[in-house]
């Protein structure tokens, strides 16, 4: 049984979720009707030529919520796209950016291409005239709008859209801020690239730190020896794997487009990644059993289940095989809502989307903070901060006696440069938003899990913005 025939639309879940978790707030109907609904859609068309023919692309850009500006949201390169996938993802974006206290409202954006049947030349052609077309709607600028990448778009295409805003709007001194996820040579930020799977790291990690939560699902805390499966090896997905690898957990399986592979004692994942180059598969990788289907992995025994591909994964359907302790939804919507009744049934804990994906969004408002101050994180503060550092070990060294090696002192007498910032500031979001989250489950009995956790936060906090502007009692 697909997502749809079980009912859920990726919008029809996101919904069902917004409605569970508002029939738990004070806030009025109309209040709540004004922030489910999506302020606006965009859904355009145009021609892109292939060869000697011409190939008519659609494409759109949702955004959800104006109550911060600019709206926010990555673009998606899928055959897949549709209007309702757009606005479902335009809608978590504005809840996760409030979840994770970034001031921007939620917007989404899609092409509906499979970026692979394409050239270069060509992708770089649709996503220029995808651009213009939001120039011309006002659909796009660092004040009102900014795009940042999704499946199937990288730093390529973001550089390709900053490079078209520029070109109507170089005279605006703030361009670069129209969109994010940047190469760092193109007005990006350091650590961007990787935040999203950083983000999946740490919220993740802070969930199985804490004792009384691991107990009830029967696992240990830490993360070291934990046994991990991620479905998807793309930006979210290696990225995450790579960090539970360097805090030794065990990556048992991995599942890509082709197929899944794996190895009870751990998957070296460069090697795999390596081998999926050079093959062009991730199958048949040396020491690994190839399993019969590729979403065979999410039905692993596991301690973490990372599906970081993309929505409507886990479905009521193969819900009742899951056998992970923790999933964490690094990808949008990869769980339905009748299937999350199940998992919560089975006692899996789900770390929900709007949450633990929101490391991307994070380091995006760094990118966007960086590109309006025009200077990089760390440039006026770290060799004044490693001066401070010095001064204090040479009395320390002075009081007590004992000299420092000139490593020891290196490590200890550092300023932070722009990457340390970043890895900083998205650590201490993704820890103290878990804390709200969490807290708000465990005040009220009847907030079943810690998606209806998360909805609340995002709710209120954006309710709180629309009563302090004096438009809803
Ligand atoms: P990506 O295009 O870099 O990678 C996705 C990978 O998933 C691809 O390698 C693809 O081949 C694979 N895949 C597709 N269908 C699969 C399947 N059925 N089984 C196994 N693998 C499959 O995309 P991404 O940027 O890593 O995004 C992945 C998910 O994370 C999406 O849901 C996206 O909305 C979400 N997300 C991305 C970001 C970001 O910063 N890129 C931020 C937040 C959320």
């Amino acid at each position: 049984m697909s997502a749809m025939e079980d009912g859920h639309s990726f919008l029809a879940s996101v919904d069902r979720y917004y409605d569970k978790a508002a029939a738990l707030t004070v806030h009025a109907e109309g209040l709540l009707q004004q922030i489910k609904t999506c302020n606006s859609v965009y859904k355009f068309q145009f021609p892109v030529r292939r060869g000697d023919a011409y190939e008519v692309i659609t494409a759109w850009r949702a955004e959800h919520s104006h109550h911060k500006l600019p709206v926010k949201g990555g673009i998606r390169y899928s055959e897949e796209a549709n209007q309702d996938e757009v606005i479902a993802l335009a809608t978590l974006m504005t809840y996760k950016c409030a979840i994770v206290d970034v001031p921007f409202g939620g917007a989404k954006g899609a092409v509906k291409i499979n970026p692979r049947n394409y050239s270069v030349d060509e992708l770089q052609s649709i996503t220029r005239r995808y651009t213009a077309e939001l120039i011309k709607k006002n659909f796009i600028g660092p004040a009102v709008d900014v795009p940042a990448p999704d499946y199937g778009t990288g730093p390529r295409e973001m550089a390709w859209i900053a490079d078209t805003y520029l070109a109507f709007h170089g005279d605006q001194i703030d361009a670069l801020g129209c969109v994010t996820g940047k190469s760092v040579s193109q007005g990006g930020v350091r650590g961007r690239t990787e935040a999203t799977g950083l983000g999946v790291f740490y919220g993740l990690r802070e969930a199985c730190s804490i004792e009384e939560d691991m107990k009830k699902i029967g696992m240990t805390t830490g993360l070291a020896g934990k046994t991990v499966v991620v479905q998807g090896l793309g930006n979210v997905g290696y990225h995450a794997a790579k960090f539970f690898a360097e805090a030794d957990s065990k990556i048992i399986a991995l599942a890509e487009y082709e197929g899944a592979i794996f190895n009870s004692n751990g998957l070296d994942l460069e090697a795999v990644v390596k081998h999926r180059k050079e093959t062009g598969s991730l199958l048949n990788f040396p020491g690994a059993t190839n399993l019969g289907s590729r979403d065979e992995a999410l039905e692993l025994e596991c301690d973490i289940l990372i599906p970081a591909a993309l929505e409507n994964q886990i479905t009521a359907e193969n819900a009742p095989r899951v056998k992970a302790k923790i999933i964490g939804e690094a990808a949008n919507g990869p769980i339905t809502a009748d299937a999350e009744a199940i998992l919560d049934a089975k006692g899996i804990m789900v770390v929900p989307d709007v949450y633990i994906n929101a490391g991307g969004v994070t380091v995006s408002y760094f990118e966007w903070l960086k590109n309006l101050s025009h200077v990089r994180f760390g440039r006026m503060g770290k060799r004044f901060e490693q001066g401070a550092y010095e001064k204090i070990l040479t009395i320390v060294e002075r009081e007590t006696g004992r000299s420092l090696t000139a490593d020891e002192r290196r490590v200890v007498a550092r300023g932070a440069d722009e990457q340390d910032l970043v890895y900083s500031g998205l650590e201490e979001t993704m820890i103290s938003a878990y804390h709200q989250i969490r807290e708000i489950k465990m005040r009220n009995p009847n907030v079943d899990n810690l998606r209806t956790a998360a909805f609340i936060n995002a709710i209120d906090k954006v309710a709180s913005c629309y009563m302090e502007l004096g438009i809803f009692p």
